[in-house]
């Protein structure tokens, strides 16, 4: 071999372990210089270069050298301020950047996914690893009580796939993360072993596969292809059911991963036990590892996961909105997110500051603002500690230090005016009760009074901060 092609073998073998911004600064414009009587001369062109190569890599070239070439049995460096591939082709420096040309990503849409294959060629070897977007680590994935579970069986499976979490079941509702986790998992799997092959599938896109393998007949092919992977990750399995001949192939898929000691890794809107049109042996085989649900985090967690993607978007939002938008959305992360976003785009778009108005805007018409001001009465009223009027006002007078009397009483001072039209807003919305019995417990009030009351606190809420805290205290001391 010559010597160009024993350095190029020996950095093809460095490339997947070292992170490519450092390998494109280091070993630009290097090569051997000679291999004799067992020794390989290596050329650096700089005195930085020698630095770091000398203190960071030789360890790694020098059992990268051996293997390739098993004469080779002492490494040395020398600076050749000459080495210049583009200036001096002579000198045989090499190109670095000419070692990742075959490594292109082919990146594609699929539906309104980002899905993003990789196609990666290393060492000689094709390897076909499907990833997904960078966006997705375990590391922007912020941790709550109600979802660390998930989290950190995520984490052992990425350090050690095909280990005692196999295989992994994450479920949970629309929006939580499981598609964020899997691929986190993905990207997590394939930098800790950068030769193991990653397989990401959406269950939608696997049936699809397998009627096409059908149809064109190359099902032997598209058989071997799914044999080969080591991380095996697929999205939504609930959109399996009924279809019979994919279901089939996954079946036999799972299996021979499974014995292989393969890592599986499965997501899906409901447990296992629910997977209605799913073959029983399947729906056995996912439970047979670690099944974990995915719940809605919990304010302060929300709160974190807005903070979170202000910083991944550098964006610097007022805490009191994010705050506010923390208490409104409640039913995924996604519309968390949702409602992030639009109040940014929106802020840059006008050119101002994102301010509550514009965020309980934009959660009203994205119609999620019933969370604070319309509730589930019947529900709520279950579970509460308030359930007569009584109990409202008295909780009212305690957290503003009024008194009763003057709450129900016919006092115009503001300090009285907003604690009294608070009381009336959580009777109505909370117990329930109709704007005439209302106006009676508070002192013979006319029902268009407690009317105009409900709906100017209904109407503060959606921009007045400190009134959404004061009303969510006062809920809390009430039990709900
Ligand atoms: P699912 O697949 O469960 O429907 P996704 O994984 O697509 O949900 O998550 C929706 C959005 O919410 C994504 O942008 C994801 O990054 C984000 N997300 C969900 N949970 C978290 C979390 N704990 N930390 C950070 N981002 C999260
Ligand atoms: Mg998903």
């Amino acid at each position: 071999m010559a010597h160009k092609e024993v350095w190029l073998s020996i950095l093809d073998r460095l490339k997947p372990t070292i992170q490519k911004a450092h390998f494109l600064t280091w070993f630009q414009n290097t090569t051997i210089m000679e291999i004799k009587d067992g020794k390989m001369i290596v050329g650096l062109p700089s005195a930085f270069a020698h630095n770091w190569i000398t203190e960071k890599y030789n360890l790694k070239i020098v059992q990268a050298a051996m293997e390739i070439d098993s004469t080779i049995t002492e490494v040395v460096y020398e600076i050749h301020g000459s080495l210049n591939f583009k200036d001096n082709p002579a000198s045989g420096a090499i190109d670095i950047k000419a070692l990742f040309k075959d490594d292109e990503k082919v990146v594609r849409k699929v539906r309104n996914m980002d899905e993003v294959e990789v196609t990666r060629a290393s060492s000689g070897m094709v390897v076909n690893s499907q990833m997904l977007n960078h966006r997705y680590s375990l590391n922007n994935f912020v941790i709550g009580k109600d979802n660390r579970l998930p989290h950190a069986a995520s984490l052992a499976v990425a350090n050690m796939p095909g280990g005692i979490y196999n295989p992994l079941y994450i479920y949970g509702s629309t929006g939580l993360g499981k598609t964020h986790l899997l691929q986190a998992i993905g990207n997590e799997a394939l930098r800790n072993f950068p030769d193991k092959v990653v397989k990401y599938v959406t269950a939608e896109k696997f049936v699809t596969e397998v009627v096409e393998a059908i149809g064109k007949r190359y099902m032997q092919k598209f058989k071997d292809q799914y044999r080969k992977v080591d991380v095996f990750l697929v999205d939504d399995i609930q959109f399996f059911a009924r279809k019979d001949s994919s279901q089939q192939e996954f079946f036999h898929t799972f299996d021979a991963l499974y014995n292989g000691n393969k890592q599986i890794v499965i997501t899906s809107d409901r447990p296992p036990s629910e997977l209605d049109g799913l073959d029983d042996r399947l729906k056995s085989r996912f439970g047979m590892g670690m099944v974990v649900e995915l719940l809605m985090p919990d304010f302060e967690t929300r709160l974190a996961i807005l903070h979170q993607k202000c910083r991944e978007a550098q964006m610097i939002i007022d805490p009191e909105v994010l705050y506010f938008i923390a208490n409104n959305v409640t039913d995924s992360v996604r519309a968390l997110d949702g409602v992030l976003r639009q109040v940014t785009a929106e802020a840059q778009l006008t050119d101002r500051v994102p301010t509550l108005r514009t965020a309980a805007e934009i959660i009203k018409r994205m119609n999620k603002a019933h969370k604070i001001i319309g509730f589930d009465i019947e529900e709520k009223k279950a579970n509460a500690c308030a359930k007569t009027a009584e109990d409202v006002l008295k909780i009212v007078a305690e957290y503003y230090k009024v008194g009763v009397d003057e709450l129900t009483g016919g006092d115009r001072h503001t300090e009285v005016i907003v604690p009294r039209q608070i009381c009336m807003y959580l009777i109505k919305n909370e117990l329930g009760d109709s704007y005439q019995k209302i106006g009676t417990a508070f002192g013979g009030k006319n029902h268009t009074t407690v009317l105009h009351a409900c709906n100017k606190i209904g109407e503060k809420l959606k921009n007045n901060l400190r009134l959404v805290r004061d009303v969510n205290s006062i809920k809390r001391e009430m039990g709900l």
